[in-house]
């Protein structure tokens, strides 16, 4: 008799499993996709898509169609609450779906609340990605009135270097007039080594942007911005980049989680306290280490979460999920240039920008159902 297997999330952790989805429907296993949008659009290609490199459809997935087609039930919905004795998911729509075994992908929030009691429509927090299609849309409209903009980025992470970027590279490819200040908090890529924060300092400011570092933002509201030391700045449009965290419904809902909120899981990727509930991604907090919230991991942890909900399913060995020590990232610097940064091995070139141009279309190509690419829809695919 089949089980009910249930994927929460379509993010960056579930793509091998929703591809092979048929496996488990040909083993006689029942499987449902509940995710908050039909789409999961990869962060990785976010930036691009801000200043126009890529257009929406080439930085989607399309989650539903990838499940239906593979003989899945999809629901669109936000899980709000688990029940882990009764083996129910409840969701924002008012609907409580059963499982046997559960896996969640749903990623992180941007802790908006945090420096924006009322957040107003002209913040944009980094995440989910398609707030910078919003932000991209509302910043044409404005060029289109030949309106002089003020943005500020909050936070001198990897997305806020990347934004701030190719913020300059939307400007100019639609001969936009803007003044962008980069608010980097104590310190500019605090994480990495001081070549590459040269090399982007170098990039963003010989483009004229502004670099504020060692004071914090205490508070965004609708046209200004207020740091820690009482200094305020005026602004048309702010993006919010200050780091992600994992939602609260594993709290919430009494499952154990990790330092960073996360569903703590063991190295099966497995709930350490529910054995029929899995995880990946930035939601999970892997047992005995704080890895970085990047797609790095959530992607490498695919095939190990595909093969042990197969064998929950159907008894079997498990895998093991064991995290590199260095991953790689490249920094779209949205001139057609990219900063390369793995350990302490750095350097910027066109070069780097194309071996992440092609690392991640050769990505979206392994996912992106058929046709996908044809859809002639470039309208606000939520
Ligand atoms: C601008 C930007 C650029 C980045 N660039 C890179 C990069 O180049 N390389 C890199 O390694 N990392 C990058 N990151 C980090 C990367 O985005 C995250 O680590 C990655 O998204 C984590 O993937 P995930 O699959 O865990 O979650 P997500 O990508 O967040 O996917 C979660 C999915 O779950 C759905 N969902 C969320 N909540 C619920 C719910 N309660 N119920 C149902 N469905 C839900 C969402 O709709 C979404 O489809 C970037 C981040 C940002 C913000």
């Amino acid at each position: 008799m089949g089980k009910h297997l249930v994927f929460v999330g379509g993010g960056h952790a579930h793509l091998t499993s929703l591809k092979l989805l048929s496996n488990f429907r040909k083993l006689g296993h029942q499987v449902t996709v509940i995710s908050s949008s039909p789409y999961h659009y990869y962060s990785g290609m976010g930036p691009g898509m801000l200043s126009g490199i890529y257009q929406p459809r080439e930085v989607r997935f399309h989650v539903k169609k990838l499940a239906e087609e593979r003989g899945a039930a999809f629901i669109k919905g936000t899980a709000v609450k688990i029940d882990p004795r009764e083996h129910f998911i409840f969701l924002d729509t008012g609907e409580k779906v059963p499982y046997d075994v559960v896996s969640f992908n749903i990623g992180s929030e941007v802790p908006v609340e945090s420096l924006a009691k009322t957040p107003a429509g002209n913040l944009f927090p980094v995440k989910p990605v398609i707030n910078l299609l919003t932000a991209r849309r509302s910043i044409l409209e404005a060029i289109r009135n030949n309106r002089m903009l003020r943005f500020v980025v909050v936070g001198g992470g990897p997305a806020g270097v990347e934004i701030s970027a190719n913020l300059l590279g939307l400007l100019r490819e639609n001969r936009g007039r803007g003044e962008i200040t980069l608010i980097g908090g104590k310190r500019l890529l605090a994480d990495a080594p001081e070549k590459a924060r040269r090399l982007v300092r170098e990039s963003l400011t010989c483009r004229g942007v502004t670099i504020i570092e060692g004071s914090r933002v205490k508070a965004v509201e609708k046209g200004q911005v207020t740091l820690s030391d009482g200094k305020r700045f005026d602004m048309d449009l702010a993006f919010l980049a200050i780091g992600i965290q994992p939602s609260s419904l594993f709290r919430d809902s009494g499952i154990p989680t990790g330092a960073d909120g996360g569903m703590l899981v063991n190295a099966r990727l497995q709930s350490v306290a529910h054995p029929d509930i899995f995880g990946g991604g930035d939601c999970i907090s892997l047992e005995g280490h704080s890895l970085a919230k990047v797609g790095v991991y959530a992607v490498r942890e695919n095939p190990v979460l595909y093969h042990n909900l197969l064998a929950a399913l159907e008894g079997g060995k498990m895998d093991v999920f064991a995290p590199q020590k260095k991953f790689l990232l490249i920094f779209n610097m949205g001139n057609g240039k990219g900063i390369f940064w793995k350990g302490n091995w750095v350097w910027e070139g066109r070069l780097a920008f194309l071996l992440k141009n092609y690392i991640d279309r050769k990505f979206m190509r392994t996912f992106q159902v058929s046709g996908e690419l044809d859809e002639q829809s470039e309208g606000f695919a939520q």
